[in-house]
């Protein structure tokens, strides 16, 4: 249950915590953007989560909105989930040798997404999407690969240019370590914009391997691509001899038992997968044709390999949460999205605070610009000086939303009615202090 509002300031564990984190571990986190570097505070160090409810050092307890970036679409600590996890394990953690229930996640992932005959699984979003690239560039023999501004498909080097997620959250261009070679091959564009895309394939046809794209924009916050965007990818795409590859890290599995493919039909060359497939233990998968996907090592030529890929207890987290993510489970998911947004949306309304509540399936953003955004210039223009306060008036009151205005929002298919009075309670105020917020002055930025 939600701690409410008197302890507002019982932050002292977490405080510690990250002092001593900040000794130990660069900037204190693992990933950046759990450092609250762009809403200011103090991370929460979390130390159990159930259902919708996650609890902190500090014993205080938040309606969970992040869902560990997607992957508990159950909620926390889902019997089923724990329990597969549990027998797993004691059979032994790892064996650096093919498994019985690899083939049964594969075969789980194969009869969900039409196109994707055969998959490799790997370790996380990053390799999954390095791993594709290198394939691309493999099968296709060409070096350039085409991406869209405010996209992020992992950490992987050439794909870093203006990218999503973190990288927009700390307003960098792309990162220091990342060669001039690496970033030269890498055209970047703006997202939603075919004739872009048409006028670097005429220009640079014959020398792309692939484009990259978000199956739907979620780490610029959520924005859907425009009726047609990943058709017309896949006719450039194919019209110059390049491949398509979706990445559904993010939307695969969430946003229908099919991801992004099962609401546009739309066929990409390869896919990348994470997150929900492998119900919050590490690991992804990337997939395409069998044609394609033959051209890998050990059948092929383009080599890739995992000392633990396809971890027995990984797989077995992920194939335990697909199976029950029946078609109740992504109702819920659709219906708690569509509430969410509404209740954020009827809370801003009431302060007078301009804003844009979008919806890519069932992710969720909230852009505070009147203008529908449809790509990271959009994002970018939004007054999101408004968000540190939005995001910590409901921290406050035991809301946890993502500590970034440039992320999405992920509900869980968990929501309960003690969660849902939480947020309801929690939004009034954060839409006054969103309503109060004042703008940075000029000269800081
Ligand atoms: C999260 C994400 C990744 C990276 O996955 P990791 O497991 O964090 O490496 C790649 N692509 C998209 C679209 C993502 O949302």
């Amino acid at each position: 249950m939600p701690s409410g509002l008197d302890t507002a300031d019982r932050t002292d564990a977490s405080r510690r915590l990250f002092e001593r984190a900040s000794a130990a571990i660069p900037g204190g986190v693992n990933s950046p953007v759990r450092a609250f570097t762009s809403v200011g505070g103090t991370p929460r160090f979390l130390v159990s989560a159930t259902g919708p409810w996650l609890t902190d050092a500090d014993d205080r307890t938040y309606v969970d909105l992040v869902s560990s970036w997607g992957p508990m679409i159950l909620g926390h600590a889902h019997p089923a989930v724990v329990d597969a996890v549990r027998a797993a394990a004691v059979h032994g953690l790892s064996f650096g040798a093919p498994t019985p229930a690899e083939v049964d996640l594969a075969e789980e992932i194969i009869g969900r997404v039409a196109p994707v005959e055969q998959v490799r699984l790997v370790n996380s979003g990053t390799e999954a999407t390095m791993s594709a690239i290198r394939l691309a560039r493999g099968i296709t023999g060409r070096r350039v690969i085409v991406k869209f501004a405010g996209c992020y498909h992992g950490h992987v080097d050439a794909l870093l240019a203006q990218a999503g997620s973190g990288v927009a959250t700390l307003g960098l261009p792309t990162s220091p370590g990342v060669t001039g070679a690496q970033a030269a091959d890498t055209v970047v564009l703006p997202y939603n914009d075919l004739d872009a895309v048409r006028a670097v394939f005429a220009e640079r046809g014959d020398e792309i391997a692939c484009v990259i794209t978000e199956a739907a924009a979620g780490n610029m916050g959520a924005i859907a691509p425009r009726p047609g965007f990943n058709a017309g990818l896949r006719e450039i795409c194919h019209a110059a001899g390049a491949l398509l590859v979706v990445d559904e890290v993010m939307t695969g599995f969430r946003v229908s038992p099919a991801g992004w493919f099962g609401l546009d039909g739309v066929a990409g060359d390869l896919y990348t997968f994470g997150k929900v497939m492998s119900g919050g233990l590490p690991a992804a998968a990337f997939g395409g044709s069998a044609a394609h996907m033959a051209h890998l090592a050990p059948a092929g030529p383009v080599y890739q390999a995992g000392t633990l890929s396809g971890n027995p207890v990984a797989v077995a987290a992920g194939l335990a949460t697909l199976r029950h993510a029946d078609a109740a489970v992504y109702a819920a998911l659709d219906a708690n999205a569509a509430r969410l947004g509404g209740l954020i949306g009827d809370a801003l309304r009431a302060a007078g605070v301009p804003h844009r509540v979008q919806l890519a399936g069932n992710l969720l953003s909230v852009f505070f610009t009147e203008d529908e955004v449809h790509d990271y210039a959009g994002a970018q223009a939004a007054a999101t000086w408004r968000f540190p306060a939005f995001f910590h008036a409901l921290l406050d009151r035991g809301v946890y939303a993502p500590p970034s205005a440039f992320e999405a929002w992920f509900v869980s298919a968990a929501l309960n009615d003690d969660a849902w009075q939480a947020i309801a309670d929690a939004l009034p105020a954060a839409a006054q202090a969103a309503a109060t917020a004042t703008p940075p002055a000029e000269a800081s930025q």
